[in-house]
């Protein structure tokens, strides 16, 4: 079951130009970062309230964030929902004839499972499942 929003996804060519707006001008509570080699990205995450922002960087041309960034531009990427059980709400999602990218959970930051849909199939806003372990 989708429980509550759990982060926004903004691309950035470099995390250093941004962390000083996130972490100095909003004062938001900075959580650290994280590298996900199998994305190919850098991660910086913020704490606001129950919701986190999570800034994406590339690390290599052929990171999908790299790919978005070469035709949008830096900006919003995704939004992700937290789920209590992932697996179950993807066969569900499935069942409601919605694509998803991923079928099978796969790892994210801060040993988070992570399952994203396929924009065709959600109003191309990118949608995340997300669910987190033990805090
Ligand atoms: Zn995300």
């Amino acid at each position: 079951m989708i429980t509550k929003l759990n982060h926004i996804g903004i691309a950035v060519e470099n995390l250093k130009n941004h962390l000083p707006f996130y972490r100095d001008v909003l004062n938001l509570e900075f959580k650290g970062t994280d590298i996900v080699p199998e994305q190919k990205v850098k991660v910086a995450m913020f704490r606001v309230g129950e919701v986190q922002i999570e800034l994406l960087e590339p690390t290599s041309p052929e990171s999908p964030i790299a790919k978005f960034i070469g035709k949008k531009g830096e900006g919003i990427h995704h939004i992700a929902y937290q789920s209590d059980n992932i697996e179950a709400d993807i066969k569900e999602i499935i069942a409601k004839n919605i694509r998803m990218i991923d079928e099978k959970p796969r790892e994210g930051a801060h040993g988070t499972k992570i399952a994203f849909l396929h924009p065709k199939s959600s109003g191309k806003v990118l949608t995340e499942l997300c669910q987190v372990g033990e805090e």
